[in-house]
């Protein structure tokens, strides 16, 4: 995009910029400033601040701004400038990414708000589904599919993986680095006995895992070994927290707003001598975190590993109502994927984004054994990125629930 015309303000404070196509982008010029990219400024290795902002005059302003390159370029010089003879250039392209008027900011917000884009198509409640051998045929086609899904959709479920122990990690480790838990990176979802809901036969009620720790896994993956025909329940469920929380926002305001300000607090003490390892986790945040521009961003929900509520005593009566409310809509039907696994199946939903259930189940003399895995959700939109631009895909860098807009 060229730039057709420059003006600045009478404060020498704004610079305003008329582009070809009559956009108005307007441009602080402390911004201007502290973002060149000359090698007197621009940093070469990341420890190497070249702008030490404070050592500037807070008056700086526009000196003299020159379109250049046919409009291509821009040559700023300031005043109370502290290099000597120092001039800022800045590309038009990248100055247009980067407007920050109302307009351009609100674009940037829809347009990676890759969640809500998906809910609104209203989509029906399937299942998204890739088969294995799209990824043998194509590891990066294959491994970004599923990615794209789990993005998008908050889930996938990969059909037909041969039943070895090795495979979850074959197929996770195409993404990052699997994350290491107190059961290693790679643990067995089996009715073991030991003190532990999810190594019994017993319901899992929705939640999402391991709240207690400040980042909670990413993706889960669970990857389904044996699901011998005698077994009977053990479905799965999954609900879309982002949804459900949106719902909250437009039924009831007021819930939802208790739920951004007052936090709940997980814990999982375990000195057991059965524990793998002694355990003292304590953690306190509120269920909902929203960005800068109000977008939900981060989701936290297990009543299970909840501990005793330590707010002011005014928000106690609140917390609850709002607690309930959420309940509510988390439950209710229209909001479940439910299926139920087969031998083969390895279903991957984002941690952060998606809650999950089990039903109860009955062994009957067979045998339900599931392997799981987690990757960090970061890692994850690292991988997605890298392939887009490996594949030649234009996707925009998405919001994946890790509590950052970007
Ligand atoms: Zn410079
Ligand atoms: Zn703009």
């Amino acid at each position: 995009m060229s730039i057709k015309n420059v003006q600045i303000s009478l404060d020498k404070n704004i610079l305003e910029i008329c582009w070809s196509d009559d956009h108005i982008s307007r441009f602080h010029a402390k911004w201007i400033r502290f973002h060149c990219k000359c090698v007197r400024c621009k940093p070469t290795v990341t420890f190497d601040y070249k702008i030490d902002i404070p050592s500037f005059s807070p008056d700086l302003a526009y000196d003299e701004v020159k379109i250049t390159d046919e409009g291509q370029k821009l040559r700023v010089t300031f005043e109370k400038e502290l290099f000597q003879n120092h001039v800022t250039e800045h590309d038009s392209d990248w100055l247009r990414q980067k407007c920050y008027c109302d307009a351009c900011l609100e674009d940037k917000v829809k347009a990676r708000d890759v969640i809500s884009k998906h809910l609104r198509k209203g989509k029906k409640k399937i299942l998204p589904k890739v088969d294995y051998k799209e990824i043998v045929d194509n590891s990066d086609r294959g491994t970004f599919k599923w990615l794209k899904h789990v993005i998008e959709e908050g889930m996938c479920l990969i059909e037909n993986v041969p039943r070895e122990e090795k495979m979850i990690e074959e197929i996770g480790s195409k993404v990052a680095t699997l994350e290491m838990t107190s059961y290693g990176p790679v643990w067995s979802v089996i009715d073991t006995g030991v003190d532990n809901a999810a190594y019994s036969t017993m319901g899992l009620p929705l939640h999402q895992d391991q709240p207690t720790y400040e980042t909670a896994p990413g993706l889960q993956l669970l990857h389904t070994l044996r699901f011998d025909s005698a077994v009977t329940g053990g479905d799965s469920t999954l609900v879309d927290m982002f949804k459900a929380v949106e719902i909250l926002r437009k039924e009831s305001p007021e819930d939802f707003q208790t739920l951004v300000e007052v936090p709940a607090t997980y814990c999982q003490i375990d000195h057991s001598p059965s524990s793998i390892e002694p355990t003292h986790l304590e953690h306190q945040k509120p269920h909902i975190t929203l960005d800068y521009f109000g977008k939900v961003v981060g989701c936290v929900w297990h009543p299970g590993l909840q501990s005793a509520l330590q707010v002011r005593e005014r928000d106690v009566e609140r917390y609850y109502k709002a607690h309930n409310k959420m309940m509510e809509i988390i439950r209710r039907e229209k909001l479940q994927y439910k299926f139920k696994l087969s031998a083969g199946d390895l279903i991957i939903f984002n941690n952060r984004r998606m809650l999950h259930a089990r039903d109860a189940y009955k062994s009957n003399g067979g045998v339900r054994h599931l392997r799981g895995a987690y990757l960090r959700l970061d890692d994850v939109k690292s991988k997605y990125l890298v392939l887009a631009r490996k594949l030649g895909y234009d996707v925009i860098p998405p919001k994946v629930g890790n509590n950052s807009s970007m």
